[in-house]
């Protein structure tokens, strides 16, 4: 039996990129995340590749990827450097940003195609329409076998006509799914906060003529001990517990998931000391909360966490910025955990 890539190689001439990708992510059991479209992407769009090539290594014979491989194999994707903070993977978010940008300006060609030959097909059929009326005094044969021709010649322009109309349909169809992957590659999946790539575009998008701005990261104090006391399950619900409060402390305020147990939050038109008390307040709110483990009733006890936070400089990038956080954050851990250092 063939492998996932070699099916790919041999579906390349007759099927589009993107359903591919669909077939090989539904094959391999994996959901369409953008980091799953990034890699079923780098395999599928070059069967040659080494990566393809273990793939098909691996999935001949029906065998789907275990979480492993797939890990594994995820960081030969790309060839940027590793990043920062090992819990998240920006190499697959940006991958999948190029790929729906990609696949965007494929359909938006596409559709303008279908738009130039569906006007041609009409005024075609119409000419048509008029040439024949144009022909009533010629000969009686001529008449009948010119009308014979234009009769198919019609019925073939309505065939295309249809046709067209059905690929727009679907054209529609592929463009809000890909509005929809858009979307999704700024979310979190686990939280439902925005992602780094979001947070990212939020900071450039930032006017200086609406400053000052700050910026925030926090990181959950001794989270490990969460998911080794009472297991991976519980600390993800923590984590939704630590995004929802933190959502509700800061509003409309950009709140992002930026890795595993960190998060981060842009204030826009806040002064740093303002920033920072809210900071706090959010902070306190957190703590003060008593958790238990719903399925054991064990309790958790308070989950606390500790932040830095920087007023951003004039012309300083995210990860500038973000770097001057994390060192605040890394103060604010040595003094002790569950506390705001701003600077
Ligand atoms: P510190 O106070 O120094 O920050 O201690 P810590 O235990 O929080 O720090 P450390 O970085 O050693 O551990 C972070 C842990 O977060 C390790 C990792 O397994 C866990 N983690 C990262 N992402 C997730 C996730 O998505 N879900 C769960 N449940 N745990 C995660
Ligand atoms: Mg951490
Ligand atoms: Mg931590």
């Amino acid at each position: 039996m063939m492998g996932a890539a070699g099916v790919a190689r041999k579906a390349s001439g007759s099927e589009g990129l993107f359903h591919r990708i669909g077939a090989f992510l539904a094959e391999q059991g994996l959901s369409p995340e953008p980091g799953n479209y990034a890699f079923a992407y780098a395999v599928l769009s070059d069967p040659d590749s080494a990566l393809a090539r273990e793939v098909e290594a691996i999935t001949t014979g029906g065998f789907r990827l275990r979480r492993d491989d797939l890990e594994r194999l995820g960081l030969e994707i790309g060839t940027a450097p590793p990043p920062r903070r090992v819990d998240a993977n920006p190499v697959f978010e940006r991958q999948a940003e190029q790929l729906v940008a990609q696949t965007q300006a494929q359909v938006d060609g596409f559709a303008d195609i279908v738009r130039e030959m569906h006007n041609e097909t009409h005024g075609f059929g119409r000419d048509l329409a008029e040439s024949a009326a144009a022909i009533t005094d010629a000969t009686p044969v001529a008449v009948s076998e010119l009308s014979r021709i234009a009769g198919a010649m019609l019925a073939r322009v309505h065939d295309s006509e249809q046709r067209l109309a059905r690929a727009t349909d679907e054209t529609e169809a592929l463009r809000s799914k890909l509005a929809e992957a858009r979307t999704a590659a700024r979310r979190d999946p686990l939280t439902g906060l925005a992602n780094r790539l979001a947070l990212t575009e939020a900071f450039d998008a930032r006017s200086s003529r609406d400053g000052p701005h700050c910026l925030a990261l926090c990181d959950i104090d001794r989270f490990k001990r969460i998911n080794d006391e009472h297991g991976h399950g519980v600390g993800d619900r923590v984590l939704g517990m630590i995004a929802k409060s933190l959502s509700e402390s800061f509003g409309d305020y950009v709140v992002a998931r930026y890795g595993g147990e960190e998060f981060a939050v842009l204030l826009t038109g806040v002064k740093l000391a303002d920033a920072a008390a809210m900071l706090d307040e959010a902070r306190a709110s957190v703590g003060a909360r008593r958790l238990r483990n719903r399925d054991t009733d064990a309790p958790i006890g308070a989950v606390t966490f500790s932040a830095g936070i920087v007023a951003i400089q004039e012309g300083e990038s995210a990860e500038e910025a973000m770097d001057r956080a994390d060192r605040l954050l890394y103060t604010a851990k040595a003094q002790g955990r569950d506390r705001v250092c701003a600077g």
